[in-house]
């Protein structure tokens, strides 16, 4: 199924998405994580793409084992950085085959050693987006955009205007990188709709598992954290440590996405970091999830 057809359908919906374990061995504990959370009856779920890692090759045989095992609409990350079409082409006729037919077309980061030999067939995200509507116009095709801004923009008005030059070539909906000012994520949904775009913004909420989770994971992505939230959870793990920053996590993820439903937000795309319980912990008795 396409996401952008079951999206008609629900008001508010709940979407999972895991990455690919990375040897076989961690298979079995993954999929017994996605059984536990397949009960949630999620929309759809996306499985990530490592650009250039040894994961990418993990994203097509996990991805169609999660369709096929669970019956879930399924949907691959896809990154066009240092890619060529001809390898990109072969990709999607393979998810096509396993019955997948939603990629998240992204660019990638771009690798350390530097850029000029990496900007071969694509440049942006929007080159992607281009490339599948022109050959497979039947793929319903996401991307991203970051409410507090790309890091890499010069300025959240030049961010603004890529992600409404990326929106506007034919992406089917958006999902945001995280944040944790909900304010965030509002202005950049007025701002779009002011541009007269009116994609579906899925808002993507992370769990704070630990405060070394969270640390790495801000410092890959670039994104922010209110200061005060930051020290709540920094208190939280002086006093309680793991456990104490887990529960506060948890607290901080429920909130968000009650906001984020109040504000009218399409539904919310929960980054499981592949660990069930958290999930379901932050999701239980949360009545407004639809699926
Ligand atoms: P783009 O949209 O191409 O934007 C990249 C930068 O270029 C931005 O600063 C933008 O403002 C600017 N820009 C865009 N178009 C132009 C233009 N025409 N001219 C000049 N500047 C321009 N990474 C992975 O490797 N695998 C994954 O599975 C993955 N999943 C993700 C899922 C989500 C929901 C999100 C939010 C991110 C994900 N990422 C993933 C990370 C993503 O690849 C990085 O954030 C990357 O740095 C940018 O990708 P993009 O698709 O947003 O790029």
């Amino acid at each position: 199924m396409k996401i952008s057809d079951l999206m008609h359908t629900t008001d508010r919906f709940l979407s999972l998405e895991f990455f690919p374990p990375k040897g076989q061995t961690e298979w079995p504990s993954f999929f017994k994580q996605v059984n536990q959370l397949a009960g949630l009856n999620p929309l759809f779920v996306s499985v990530t793409y490592g650009a250039g890692g040894k994961t990418q090759d993990n994203t097509l045989e996990i991805a169609s084992s999660v369709h096929e095992q669970f019956g879930l609409t399924t949907m691959s990350h896809l990154t066009c950085v240092g890619a060529e079409k001809k390898g990109l082409a072969e990709y999607i006729d393979k998810l096509l085959d396993a019955g997948i037919e939603n990629i998240l077309a992204l660019r990638g980061d771009m690798p350390s050693a530097g850029a000029p030999d990496v900007w071969t067939d694509f440049s942006y995200a929007s080159d992607l987006v281009q490339f599948v509507k022109k050959r497979w116009p039947e793929v319903c095709v996401g991307t991203a955009c970051y409410p507090d801004a790309h890091p890499e923009s010069s300025s959240i008005e030049e961010d603004l205007e890529w992600t409404r030059h990326k929106l506007s070539t034919g992406s089917d909906f958006a999902i945001t990188q995280l944040f944790f000012d909900v304010r965030r994520y509002q202005d950049l949904v007025l701002r779009l709709r002011a541009l007269q775009i009116n994609t579906p913004i899925i808002p993507g909420v992370l769990p704070v598992l630990s405060m070394q989770s969270l640390n790495r994971i801000l410092a890959l992505c670039g994104a922010n954290i209110p200061l005060k939230l930051y020290l709540e959870l920094q208190t939280a793990y002086e006093t309680g440590g793991d456990k104490a920053v887990r529960a506060k996590g948890v607290e901080i993820a429920r909130g968000q996405i009650k906001e984020l439903l109040a504000l009218g937000a399409p539904g919310i795309h929960l980054y499981t970091l592949n660990n069930a319980d958290i999930c379901l912990e932050i999701l239980t008795d949360l009545p407004m999830l639809d699926g």
